[in-house]
């Protein structure tokens, strides 16, 4: 069968609601099939026996012409190799030209297995697609440590990419999908892993793609516990922390909250980074933040190119008074 229309897995999560970068894949596909001669956009639902219906209307209207569906409880706990295997059946039952997928963990995961069973290539954490030349997908991506971006064409099919959160935009145009349900013989997969025990993430590890305020530290808090500082404005600002590559290594933050190329991508309302220089690999993950405020005692520093505010001084003399005047605020009100 000729490869046909674009295939987005829509991942869900811990509590069956659809995840974000699920409705910004479909509606990047929906700009993408008009130079596809309008193949189909299609998603894939894979999860437990539950109410889907709101679900699927939402797959719809970000994009999708046909919801591909495959319920059974055995699937109510993620299992790698239950929706990996499933999901890269039912790419082979359509076959799609494109598949696109979330680069969140378990997004990363069925993109790779799904990869090697195609035995295609996979352009990870992509930062633009497009349609190239012979109608191949051209995918975007940093290369050479954020130094250069290079564009790559996969000539074997399906083409397959995985985007993080935050890099396109969802957009909402009322559109009903058709459904199709799909029964699955979950006995004939032969399991290695037996999930046994789920450790809910704690606060610290709180999602921060889907933080409204972020405050995030660099190797200029990485001392004389300028880390409590930070914890204590966002604590005031009801913001989540995070901070640079440097203080994830210093071991500040957890992999979690670091933000940048090879962290998370955020779109916060309000970005505080404090004691940042501003390296290219970290501004590549607050590109799409609403207001950004720099603090740095280094004027020169390239932070201050991206901040639409920006505080020349140190971070212990600025934070005090930056929670200082919130807590008077408070007070007045
Ligand atoms: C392949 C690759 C991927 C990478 N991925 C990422 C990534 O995802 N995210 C990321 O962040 N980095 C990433 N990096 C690392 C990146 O290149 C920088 O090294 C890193 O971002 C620097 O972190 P920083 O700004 O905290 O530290 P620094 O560059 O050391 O900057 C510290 C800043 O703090 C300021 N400062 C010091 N003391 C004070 C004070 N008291 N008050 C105010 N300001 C003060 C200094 O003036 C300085 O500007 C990557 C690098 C490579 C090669």
């Amino acid at each position: 069968m000729e490869p046909n229309g674009i295939l987005i897995y829509a991942e869900l999560d811990d509590n069956n609601n659809l995840k974000q970068v699920v409705t910004e894949l479909l509606s990047k596909a929906r700009q993408l099939k008009e130079k596809l001669w309008n193949q189909r956009v299609m998603a894939c639902l894979i999860g437990p026996r539950i109410n889907y219906d709101n679900i699927i209307s939402d797959l719809g209207n970000y994009g999708a012409d046909e919801v591909i569906v495959v319920t059974d409880d055995r699937l109510k706990i993620y299992n790698k190799e239950y929706y990996a295997k499933i999901f890269s059946d039912i790419a082979k039952k359509y076959p799609p030209r494109i598949i696109l997928i979330g680069a969140t963990n378990k997004g990363k995961e069925i993109a790779s297995y799904c990869a090697m069973e195609f035995e295609t290539g996979l352009t990870a954490d992509c930062t633009n697609l497009d349609i190239g030349e012979n109608h191949l997908l051209l995918s975007t991506r940093p290369t050479f440590g954020g130094q250069l971006t290079a564009d790559i064409l996969c000539s074997t099919f399906p083409q397959m990419a995985t985007v993080q959160q935050n890099i396109f935009k969802p957009e909402y145009k009322e559109q009903n999908p058709t459904v199709n349900f799909h029964w699955f013989d979950l006995d004939k997969i032969e399991k290695k892993i037996e999930v046994i025990n789920i450790c809910k993430k704690t606060a610290s590890t709180f999602d921060i793609s889907s933080s409204k305020i972020i405050v995030s530290g660099g190797k200029g808090a990485c001392k004389d516990n300028g880390f409590a500082l930070i914890h204590e404005l966002a604590h005031k600002l009801k913001g989540t922390v995070a901070g640079s590559r440097s203080a994830y290594e210093a071991g500040y933050i957890t992999k979690a909250q670091q933000v940048g190329q090879t962290g998370k991508i955020v779109s916060p309302k309000l970005y505080i980074a404090v004691g940042i220089s501003g390296a290219n690999q970290h501004i590549e993950g607050i590109k799409n933040s609403g207001k950004i405020i720099a603090i740095n005692k280094d004027k020169e520093a390239p932070i201050f190119k991206y901040a639409d505010i920006g505080i020349v001084g140190d971070l212990f003399e600025i934070i005090p008074e930056l929670i200082e005047k919130i807590d008077k605020e408070e007070c007045n009100e």
